[in-house]
């Protein structure tokens, strides 16, 4: 396989034939995890041991201000550990690349720092995974721990990404996921910046399944993902996923030229039967507010897809590594 994007930040693409790949790599970002990723840590490695796999971990600590990398850092003498440290929070899409890019098992599992999702529901991934299916993710059984209006937000978040969208992103699937090698390669070979995961994974398609899972609280800490940067994201995933909030101001441009169109007509009529009329000043200021509102919405979707367009064009990493310690060079 080719790869369009430059290297620099990924795993040699042909691990010599000497070093056998583990059948499963983990990935983790970390984001101000440093309560939660030394049990996550120690968790996922008691199960995949359980399971019998041989693995490695890929822990991304996606510039955090405590002390989550140092305790990564100093686990890679006990565990199969690779500790990556991004230059600064670069947010967990490009995190997850990142860990994606330095992986080298046969299969790939992401999975979130915070022990959200039970380590105990990996068996059913992977038993689901080794029926034949090329990813498995998770889909939570339900949003019931969620505030109503965060429900009804990405509700509609994901409707309106399915809207015209080439290829559905199921609502409510989880990054936690099992891949096979050629999946994230894949992915990998996508030399897009402005990353939407969700959106990728399914871009990419194969033989796709899905598991629900029962979430649990976060073990420490508040989630990572504010108001702010969930929007962001989701502006991310409309832009990078679907162009009719582009096309769809054509659509209305025809409807209210038409519309005036016929307006005129009627008013030019009017004049020649019942003479000047006093004109409506409300009708003219609110036509006026509505339509300028109209033109600055269509000019700010227009900014939206350019702003996106500039960060592709400017062809910037889409994260930097600061520093990383694999499980070898560890003392
Ligand atoms: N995360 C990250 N970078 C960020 C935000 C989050 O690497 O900028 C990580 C975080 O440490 C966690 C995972 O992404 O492992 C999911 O984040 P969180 O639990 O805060 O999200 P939620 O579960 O609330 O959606
Ligand atoms: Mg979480």
């Amino acid at each position: 396989m080719s790869y369009s994007e430059p290297s620099l930040y990924r795993f040699p693409a042909s691990v010599p034939a000497t070093v056998s790949r583990p059948e499963l790599s983990f990935v983790i970002p970390a984001f101000n995890e440093e309560d939660n990723i030394r049990k996550t840590l120690l968790e996922v490695a008691a199960e995949a041991k359980r399971l019998n796999k041989t693995f490695e971990i890929v822990v991304v600590d996606d510039g955090s201000t405590d002390k989550t990398y140092e305790q990564v850092a100093r686990m890679t003498g006990e565990l199969p550990l690779f500790a990556i440290r991004l230059s600064r929070n670069f947010g967990k899409e490009q995190a997850m690349s990142a860990g994606l890019a330095r992986t080298r098992g046969n299969a790939v599992v992401i999975l979130d720092a915070d022990l959200q999702e039970p380590i105990s529901t990996l068996q059913q991934l992977i038993e689901r995974f080794e029926e034949g299916y090329d990813v498995v993710y998770a889909v939570r059984a339900h949003r019931n721990d969620e505030s109503p209006l965060k429900r009804v937000l990405a509700t509609g978040f994901y409707r309106l990404l399915s809207m015209g969208s080439e290829c559905p992103i199921p609502p409510d699937a989880r990054d936690y996921r099992i891949m096979d090698r050629k999946v994230v390669d894949a992915l990998l070979s996508l030399p897009e910046r402005n990353k939407f995961m969700k959106g990728l994974f399914s871009w990419v398609g194969f033989k796709t399944g899905a598991v629900p899972i029962e979430l649990r609280t976060r073990h420490a800490g508040t989630s990572k993902f504010g108001a702010r940067k969930l929007f962001g994201l989701a502006l991310t995933g409309l832009t990078s996923f679907s162009d009719w909030p582009l096309r769809i101001w054509t659509v209305i441009g025809f409807a209210f030229a038409s519309l005036s169109m016929l307006m005129s007509f009627w008013i030019v009529l009017k004049t020649m039967i019942w003479g000047v009329d006093v004109p409506g000043f409300a009708t003219t200021t609110t036509a006026i507010f509505f339509l300028g509102g109209l033109q600055l919405m269509s000019i700010g979707v227009i900014g939206e897809y350019l702003s996106r367009v500039y960060s592709e064009v400017k062809q910037r990493p889409g994260f930097i590594i600061a520093e990383e310690q694999d499980a070898n060079s560890a003392v």
